[in-house]
């Protein structure tokens, strides 16, 4: 991937995401008591490099730990990026059309795909436009809405749901007609219009801090995805879009969430990532209750409920494959291009997680 590329696809990601630096402070998760304090209860202690970063001796994540109580992990061959990335049909267009591949090409010169079918409603011979510049946010399908970042994670949760229903779904709409348990961290949007009639269906959100968890105001559920409310192994399936890098320990979250999944359940979810760089790039933390910024300037993602948007702490690197590796799950990274569904652009990426059967 040449470097004016990987630029273009950072600077994009952070486009679609940010609101601008200089809308008012608003961490939402920063003042909860979830968030504070530096471990929690997987065993696994990922928030050490962050202590041996400021004494300047710097012990890659991954690394056996000897000291205190803290336990071996995982070999790191276990949990190799190399084996979570899939094969990207994007990568063999870029090396069969160059760059930007046709379909990118095409787009940019402001015609729209034509026979699109699209993976949520399961519409056909659709044509979308594209009109903006950041081609993961653009490309509204006229029927459902949906539009490109919506139809990725689509294209992710239908081999998972088929898998877990044992029947061949072709859009989101069939999972109405199955009896899957689904968790969608949004209670807003096309998805949640889709998926709401599905009688397995929860949806929760992080309205604020001073809610009780699990209370219902204005018809949401409210729930901190570090510490839910609901049973081991309730779901089949959960959905998160853009949502993971808002919570400041979303490792914790991780680790909720594969609490509550049953077994071979799978987490399907988008995040701002940077597949060039290991490791995460962590902008904001909490400490004893207050929020601090690092040494990179606040962005702040667009929500439906926080007009003034959500704070981002975390923009993912490589080293999410192996921690969600590390904490019990199967983990594929999947780098997305097929322009049938709507989906271009070199910014499609969505991780599918499944839960082990077995402890880490
Ligand atoms: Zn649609």
């Amino acid at each position: 991937m040449g470097k004016a590329r990987e630029g273009e696809r950072v600077v994009r990601a952070l486009r679609g995401a940010a609101l601008g630096a200089l809308t008012l402070l608003l961490g939402l998760w920063a003042l909860s008591g979830a968030g504070g304090g530096r471990r929690f209860d997987s065993g696994i202690d990922f928030d050490g490099r962050e202590d041996d970063s400021t004494s300047g001796s710097y012990v890659p994540f991954g690394a056996v730990r000897t000291e205190g109580t803290r336990r071996p992990l995982r070999p790191l061959e276990m949990c190799s990026w190399e084996t979570a990335l899939e094969a990207s049909q994007y990568d063999n267009e870029v090396e069969s059309d160059g760059y930007p591949t046709r379909h990118e090409q095409h787009v940019w010169n402001r015609n729209p795909l034509e026979g699109v079918t699209c993976p949520v409603c399961g519409m056909q011979k659709q044509t979308v436009s594209f009109i903006g510049s950041d081609l993961r946010e653009e490309g509204k399908c006229s029927h459902c809405g949906s539009y490109n970042r919506l139809r990725q994670l689509a294209d992710i949760i239908l081999p998972e749901a088929s898998r877990l229903t044992g029947i061949k779904l072709q859009a989101l709409q069939d999972l109405v007609h199955t009896n899957l348990r689904i968790l969608n961290t949004q209670c807003r949007g096309v998805l949640h219009k889709v998926l709401k009639r599905a009688p397995g269906y929860v949806c929760s959100e992080y309205i604020n801090g001073d809610i009780p968890a699990g209370q219902v105001v204005e018809g949401i559920r409210h729930e901190d995805l570090q510490r839910t409310t609901f049973q081991d192994e309730t779901f089949d399936l959960i959905l998160s879009s853009d949502l993971m890098s808002r919570i400041p320990r979303p490792y914790q979250g991780f680790h909720e969430l594969r609490r509550i999944l049953r077994p071979g359940g799978a987490h399907v979810f988008t995040v701002p990532f940077s597949p060039n760089e290991y490791h995460d790039q962590i902008r904001a933390v909490v400490e004893d209750g207050k929020l601090v910024h690092w040494a990179l300037p606040p962005i702040y993602m667009g929500d439906h409920l926080h007009p003034k948007g959500v704070l981002m702490f975390t923009i993912f690197g490589r080293e999410l494959a192996d921690k969600l590796c590390m904490l019990g799950y199967n983990t594929t990274v999947h780098h997305l291009h097929n322009a049938a569904h709507g989906i271009i652009g070199n910014n499609a990426w969505v991780v599918s997680t499944v839960k082990n059967t077995e402890r880490p």
